[in-house]
């Protein structure tokens, strides 16, 4: 692998400072004593030369006219997919059940991904990582999403996917995996029998292996939201963000972009992020206290963020204790309402996942936790067309008419 001086990686457990090259995945002592029952030791946090970058007067617009480039772990950008990844749509939502707020929710639409979920972020930065280091085949386990994101992304730049997804995955993502051209291998069990038979493929075949929380550069796709909302917001942090958390790579990702503006002296101050899971799957806030890691088998609408053994656990936690991040869990039938309200108060068809997030702001409203005049994000990480199954308790198509006016009126008069 090439060497990079502009980036290092630290390990978020020992805190060993490794060069870029030098490792790929894990932090290579912390890894060695993991097992398949707990959090992975070990994940790799990525860090820039932000004393030269300061030097160097780089300030928010001129990292951002040069694409964020010196806060990414590439030589250019033209190795990314000729997709547009990213740069997605934030709304101010106006009115809830008629009546106007008393504070501000935007809604981050990062269904509007080229695969229409926030994972494209991720791929992006994988892929264009493996194109600049002459790499062909990546591997990736996945609930769905994350899986028919590498698809398409490697689709776009002419690589190869194979993608193992638990065989329970929703239809619309195994669709897409196949649809895009990729390898697709249905694994009997869960996500978590995936990740493992995909760690095990990678050191046998020298797959790269795009895995999120063993490949540190996933979250270094996922940090670019949050750059997005600091210029959306005119370059304010909102006061609260809800994120859906599963594994603990998203929120690690959005908590890592406003670190780096942190460490450049760009903000003051990190934004609040709530982190909002499944009760069914929330083995990452159940354990947030706890000296002994339990795991209780995920059952959730939200497939995902449905995990048993939360991937990045110690970094996300890490991150949540460090900036006073808060914690919710909401049941699935508080999710299904939530992607109810959501699509019908805005126009936006979000998956079970990312309307565990709206049932989070939904949940602070209703006990009056959210201050009058503050600015909060939803983050809506994935379009509910990619799991329909997840809301059929809630749909009665009616029976066809015959076409007749009287027919009409009697239904809808
Ligand atoms: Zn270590």
């Amino acid at each position: 692998m090439t060497i990079h001086s502009k980036y290092k990686y630290q390990c978020v457990d020992c805190g060993a400072i490794y060069p870029a090259g030098e490792v790929t995945y894990l932090c290579p002592s912390c890894s060695a004593a993991n097992t398949d029952d707990t959090p992975p030791k070990g994940v790799l946090k990525v860090l820039y030369n932000y004393d030269e970058l300061i030097e160097k007067q780089k300030d928010f617009n001129s990292l951002r006219q040069n694409g964020f480039l010196d806060l990414l772990p590439l030589k250019n950008l033209d190795s990314l997919p000729n997709l547009r990844v990213g740069k997605t749509p934030l709304y101010l939502q106006k009115m809830l059940h008629k009546k106007s707020l008393p504070f501000q929710i935007f809604l981050k639409d990062d269904s509007q991904n080229p695969t229409y979920s926030f994972k494209d972020r991720a791929s992006n930065l994988v892929s264009a990582y493996a194109k600049e280091n002459g790499i062909e085949t990546i591997v990736a386990a996945s609930t769905g999403n994350a899986g028919s994101s590498l698809a398409g992304i490697c689709a776009a730049q002419g690589q190869k996917a194979i993608i193992l997804v638990p065989e329970a995955a929703p239809k619309a993502k195994l669709t897409q995996i196949v649809m895009y051209g990729a390898t697709i291998v249905p694994v009997q069990g869960t996500y978590d029998d995936a990740f493992d038979l995909s760690i095990q493929a990678t050191e046998e075949f020298g797959w790269y292996n795009r895995n999120t929380a063993f490949n540190p550069l996933t979250i270094e796709g996922k940090k670019t939201v949050s750059f997005e909302l600091y210029e959306q917001l005119d370059y304010q942090i909102p006061d609260r963000i809800f994120v859906p958390v599963g594994d603990g790579v998203i929120i690690s990702g959005v908590y890592k972009g406003f670190e780096d503006l942190l460490q450049l002296g760009i903000i003051k101050t990190m934004p609040c992020i709530v982190a909002v899971q499944s009760e069914g799957s929330n083995n990452l806030i159940a354990n947030i206290q706890s000296d002994i890691f339990t795991v209780k088998p995920s059952q959730t609408i939200a497939d995902s963020i449905s995990v048993d053994i939360p991937r990045n656990f110690y970094m996300a936690v890490d991150f949540l204790k460090k900036y006073k991040g808060e914690t919710l869990q909401v049941s699935d039938a508080a999710i299904i309402e939530a992607s109810t309200v959501l699509s019908k108060h805005t126009g936006l068809f979000a998956e079970p996942a990312a309307a565990t997030a709206y049932a989070g702001i939904l949940h602070y409203f209703k006990n009056n936790k959210i201050q009058p005049d503050s600015k909060n994000v939803v983050l809506l990480t994935g379009s509910g067309l990619k799991d329909l199954n997840a809301v059929q308790s809630k749909i009665q198509i009616p029976k066809a008419i015959t076409p007749t006016l009287d027919h009409l009126k009697n239904m809808v008069l």
